[in-house]
């Protein structure tokens, strides 16, 4: 059974919102779950397809690479998202306001 990784996007920020840079390990996972975040936000259910995030873990050394399913549970307003392959799977909290909240979007396109 694996793990459930719980993240809170603003630690792997900056000041300015931006990604930090070192150490390359948690940049590397932030800009997984950033990825995550924008795929799960998007206001359309049929997302375009490079919004598709792709599982990074590689159980028995090989990589995994099946499509990330996410989405935003309304009662806790995090963002939900498991791979459906492996069960790798996670929780990530104030990623509102982020540059990766797609939520608004249409709003502002229409
Ligand atoms: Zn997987």
């Amino acid at each position: 059974m694996a793990d459930t990784w719980i993240t809170d996007i603003t630690h792997f920020l900056d000041e300015d919102g931006k990604i930090i840079s070192d150490p390359v390990q948690a940049r590397k996972l932030a800009e997984f779950f950033a990825a995550i975040i924008m795929m799960a936000t998007f206001p359309n259910q049929e997302y375009p397809r490079e919004y598709v995030v792709k599982c990074r873990r590689r159980p028995n050394r090989k990589y995994c690479l099946e499509e990330i399913s996410g989405w935003i549970e309304p009662e806790s307003d995090d963002i939900y998202w498991i791979c459906p392959q492996c069960q790798d799977k996670g929780r990530i909290s104030n990623w509102r306001g982020t540059m990766w909240d797609m939520s608004e979007f249409d709003k502002v396109v229409h």
